[in-house]
């Protein structure tokens, strides 16, 4: 079974836009406990690998055949040592950069909410140095001031970029998905 119901979302998420192929490297930022990289694992295949972030240590998967695809990394993506952590992991070629990455919940909705902005916007920045060409991205935020400007962002950077509140989180009704399919171009990276 899932680790967690966010599996579902990321399943939603997939059967929408196809964000994850066989083959692909995906880097999961905000990964525990693990959800996510249970279904990313499955879907890349065994030519393919999975690389989850979390400020919490997660698990080995339970099933030996899709945990020798994934990789984890605990560290704080906040912080520019984890971004690097990452980029070494990768290794250069990065498919797919999904990000479930939510705040410690203060209980007051506009500071929640800037924080979840804030960490989609690490994430953004993050898919922006790591993705090649024709790569995919997904990110939660919380709906509130500024999601507008990040989509606007998102959209400049890739061919499209669609919203949607998969149905496994309507209960959390405030949380929604960006997802930019197609990356307009590649990073530039040193020694290129
Ligand atoms: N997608 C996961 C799954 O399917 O199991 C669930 C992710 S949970 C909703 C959000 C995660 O974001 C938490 O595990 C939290 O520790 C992580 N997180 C929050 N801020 C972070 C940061 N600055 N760096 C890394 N992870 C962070």
């Amino acid at each position: 079974g899932y680790r967690s119901r966010a599996a579902y979302k990321l399943k939603q998420l997939d059967d929408l836009e196809n964000v994850i192929s066989g083959h692909d490297t995906v880097v999961d930022l905000g990964a525990a406990p693990g959800g996510w990289l249970q279904v990313a694992a499955e879907k890349v295949g065994p030519q393919g690998t999975v690389i989850g972030v979390d400020l919490q240590r997660i698990k080995d998967l339970e099933d030996e055949t899709l945990n020798e695809r994934v990789e984890t990394i605990r560290g704080d993506m906040t912080e520019e040592k984890t971004r690097d952590r990452v980029t070494d992991a990768a290794g250069g070629s990065v498919d797919v950069v999904v990000s479930d990455m939510a705040p410690n919940m203060s209980g007051e909705y506009s500071l929640d909410q800037a924080r979840s902005l804030y960490l989609a916007r690490q994430a953004f920045e993050t898919a922006l140095e790591l993705l090649e060409s024709g790569g995919n991205f997904v990110v939660k935020v919380f709906e509130g001031p500024d999601v507008d400007d990040l989509r606007a962002d998102i959209d400049d950077e890739f061919q499209y970029v669609r919203a949607t509140a998969p149905k496994a989180s309507r209960e959390e009704s405030s949380e929604i998905y960006l997802i930019g399919k197609g990356r307009l171009t590649a990073p530039v990276r040193e020694g290129d």
